[in-house]
């Protein structure tokens, strides 16, 4: 009997687990569809680059159909709504498709109307956003344009996706002022809500020493209430204002809608509740959850959506066999951190292990923790990867799913603490 997957999503994770479940199984056993909204898959990571004139917006898009193995069907159609007591998802021209097994992947949305005036007055003007492709191109226009002034990078609050590319954008706010040599006539600050650079507290007292190094400002624990485009001030919720001449700022991020109106499906901000290792629905057992959609303590990023694929794709078959779920997802995150000049940081780290200094992912590999030219070749390489490698969900031998250790040094832990107590007290 042919049993059937849908999948909701056909960006990164979709893409992977579609691609693992067809290779692994044939199609009078498995049908899979998988549905997005449009067919254009945007390589997100490249919109870091294009502000600063480094990636043209028209090479990060591919079709989505061309991305998903042959004998998946792709239907082109928004979600309107999932029944889970049901197992049918509805979509927006009012067609049913029934499921065996069901596969969210529908990513994070940015919802920057959430915040007061975020989109009024000075919206793609003075105030913009790197996070949507509309807004990274028009952000080159204005980077170009400034002659100098305060530049304020603003997250607005978390969860965000790729939690580092902020302070990247920062660093390479850096190196692009100084490359037109106006880097004295610019302050650079970062407001954020959280209490360091960063989410890990050792990686926060790096790159929170790095970010003062090259005279960027962090405003910590600021809450944005408002953005006042028309007068260029960030007023946090607790009364403190931070006055700007540009605004690049992170807007808050949901679910995909939908889950709202999925009975059971979601939480208060439509991430959908999960098993943190199995990442098996909390709502049901024959829905499974994979990337920024779901609601499990790890980044939202896309090396996080690769490594669960593995997981994932085995968690649906085994569903479908009877047999027991692999609670196989460490929680395994890695990010290249780019650091501007040409060099970037290199951070691996897991649910259990905060990110160590060594090498990733044996001890000949890429250093960790640390700025090298090699890890920015990496970040440069990591988009071929991407297209070739990790959508069409192959194995890359020695890059599995379970962080590695063998090249980490695990006797800095003493160290890190050091520094981990240092970014409690602000920077190093
Ligand atoms: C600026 C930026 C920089 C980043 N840099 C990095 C990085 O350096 N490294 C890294 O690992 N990650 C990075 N990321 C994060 C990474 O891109 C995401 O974590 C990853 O793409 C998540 O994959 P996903 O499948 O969960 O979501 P997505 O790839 O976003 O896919 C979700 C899909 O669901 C579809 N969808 C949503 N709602 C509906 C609906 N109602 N109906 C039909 N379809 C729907 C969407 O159209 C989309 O195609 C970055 C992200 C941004 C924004």
């Amino acid at each position: 009997m042919t049993r059937h997957v849908a999948v909701l999503g056909a960006g990164t994770g979709g893409t992977v687990v579609a691609n693992r479940l067809r290779r692994a199984h044939p199609q009078d056993e498995l049908a899979i569809t998988v549905v997005d909204q449009d067919d254009r898959h945007l390589y997100q990571p490249g919109l870091l680059f294009v502000p600063f004139g480094l990636a043209h917006p028209e090479d990060l898009v591919r079709p989505r159909r061309r991305q998903l193995r042959h004998g998946i069907e792709f239907r082109e159609q928004p979600v309107d709504h999932v029944d889970i007591e049901a197992r049918r998802v509805v979509l927006g021209d009012g067609s049913v498709l029934a499921y065996d097994a069901l596969v969210v992947a529908s990513g994070a949305v940015l919802v920057p109307e959430e915040t007061e005036g975020l989109t009024g007055a000075g919206w793609m003007e003075r105030v913009f956003t790197f996070y949507s492709l509309e807004g990274a191109r028009a952000l080159a226009g204005a980077l170009a344009a400034f002659g100098g002034g305060r530049l304020v990078v603003n997250v607005v609050d978390m969860p965000i996706k790729c939690p580092v590319a902020p302070l990247e954008f920062c660093f390479l706010a850096d190196w692009y002022f100084r490359e037109h040599g106006i880097r004295d006539q610019v302050e650079l600050v970062l407001a954020t809500p959280l209490d360091g650079a960063f989410t890990k507290p050792v990686a926060s007292a790096r790159l929170g020493g790095m970010l003062g190094d090259k005279g960027i400002t962090v405003v910590t624990e600021f809450n944005t209430g408002e953005v006042d485009g028309e007068h260029g001030r960030l007023i946090g919720y607790d009364g403190r204002e931070i006055g700007f001449d540009l605004a690049v700022v992170v807007p808050l991020h949901g679910g995909a809608p939908y889950v709202g109106r999925s009975p059971g499906l979601g939480d208060e901000l439509n991430f959908v509740p999960a098993d943190e290792h199995t990442l098996q629905a909390k709502a049901a057992p024959e829905v499974f959850v994979i990337g920024d959609a779901a609601n499990i303590p790890t980044s939202k990023a896309g090396s996080v959506t690769h490594f669960e694929g593995e997981t994932v794709a085995a968690n649906v078959a085994a569903f479908l066999e009877g047999k027991p779920l692999s609670p196989g997802f460490d929680g395994h995150a890695n990010c290249f951190i780019e650091t501007g000049f040409g060099k970037a940081l290199l951070i691996d780290f897991n649910y259990d292990t905060e990110p160590l200094p060594g090498h990733y992912p044996t001890a000949f590999g890429l250093p960790l923790l640390k700025e090298s030219r090699l890890n920015h070749l990496g970040k440069l390489m990591f988009e071929s990867l991407y297209w070739h490698s990790l959508l069409p969900g192959h194995d890359i031998p020695g890059f599995g799913a379970e962080m590695p250790r063998a090249g980490k040094h695990l006797s800095h832990l003493s160290h890190l603490s050091h520094l981990s107590h240092l970014s409690q007290g602000g920077q190093p």
